[in-house]
């Protein structure tokens, strides 16, 4: 069996990209909610857990938070026992897949009966056969949007054989990805907008670090926030910092505006005004600093060039009174 990838988005060029192709069995169909979709899965298909094993599960931070609640392991013993690195839909940002068993290639969380951690699965096992494309204009929420769906077939899977009948709204309804899609949203986007700088820019290593970390790893987000030096330099006002503080979902929410900001300068964090003017007067600092050296060293250069032509007119002189007495 070839390995999978449970992909759950996509801008449209991806989307367009892959059907051109179609090395990902996508069905090159636009479909809205009302769509048609015939498929079941469920413990009597003869492929039952086929799409658990040789997958590329991408976890998004919802679900990291999600199934080391369930787990009950704080976040990093979770991305340890269950992840492995990967990079996100080909840029330089680093994120976390789920890490297959070594013998089977398959998901921790299978077994013969299912999957152990069905009510909280993953994104990406929720969307399969529904993909979603979403392109979003801009970065503001007015911004253009627009979404579709599309089917994906794997060859190996029998569910598209089952005679149960839906729209594609009543499937994702039924799977629950309304929830996942909001939850989702602002963190997929700052991929999306990395991906669409292509390789022109990088991230440097502080960025990604800060990336990994506050996707990966809300526990550390948080003291990063109360016991760093973060808010001398963020204004948060106290409504914000109680809910973050006490409700990781807000924590999830705010950590990607967080990234929208410094990753991106979007709008949403201000940065405190007594620190913008020491900022300033640093900056003016350095500046008459670097004014006052090139001004020294002007004066030197006059100096030294005032001495030579002395020098040069001594010697000039003194030629002249040789050739003089010689005469
Ligand atoms: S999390 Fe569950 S549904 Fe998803 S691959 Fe693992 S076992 Fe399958
Ligand atoms: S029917 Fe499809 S989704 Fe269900 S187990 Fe088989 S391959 Fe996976």
């Amino acid at each position: 069996m070839t390995e999978t990838k449970k992909s759950f988005i996509s801008k449209e060029k991806d989307f367009t990209k892959i059907t051109d192709k179609n090395p990902s069995h996508i069905l090159p169909e636009k479909l809205t909610l009302d769509s048609h979709l015939q498929f079941q899965c469920h413990p009597g298909v003869s492929c039952f857990t086929a799409c658990c094993h040789n997958i590329k599960i991408v976890l998004t931070p919802y679900d990291i938070l999600i199934l080391r609640k369930r787990l009950g392991i704080p976040a990093h013993e979770f991305i340890m026992k269950y992840t492995e690195p990967t990079y996100l839909e080909k840029t330089d940002m680093p994120g976390v897949q789920i890490k297959l068993t070594e013998e089977k290639k398959a998901c921790p969380f299978v077994t013969p009966e299912g999957c152990t951690v069905y009510s909280d699965r993953p994104s990406a096992c929720r969307y399969y056969p529904v993909g979603m494309a979403d392109f979003h204009e801009g970065g503001s929420n007015d911004a253009k949007e627009e979404k579709f769906f599309f089917i994906v077939k794997e060859p190996h899977c029998k569910g598209f054989e089952e005679p149960k009948h839906w729209t594609i709204g009543e499937w994702r309804a039924d799977q629950g990805v309304d929830l996942r899609d909001e939850m989702n949203k602002e963190w997929l986007r700052l991929v999306m907008r990395r991906k669409s700088f292509g390789h022109q820019a990088s991230l440097s290593e502080a960025a990604k670090r800060m990336f990994f970390m506050a996707s990966t790893d809300l526990d550390s987000f948080r003291k990063f926030i109360f016991e760093s030096s973060f808010l001398d330099t963020y204004e948060v006002d106290q409504e914000t910092l109680d809910k973050i503080r006490e409700d990781d979902i807000e924590l999830m929410l705010f950590s990607f505006k967080y990234l929208a900001n410094t990753l991106f300068g979007a709008e949403g964090l201000k940065i405190r005004d007594e620190k913008i003017k020491k900022k300033v007067e640093e900056i003016k600092k350095r500046q008459d600093e670097a004014l006052k050296k090139a001004e020294q060293e002007y004066l030197e250069l006059k100096a030294e060039r005032e001495r030579l032509k002395k020098e040069q007119e001594k010697r000039a002189r003194e030629l002249a009174a040789q050739k003089e007495a010689k005469g």
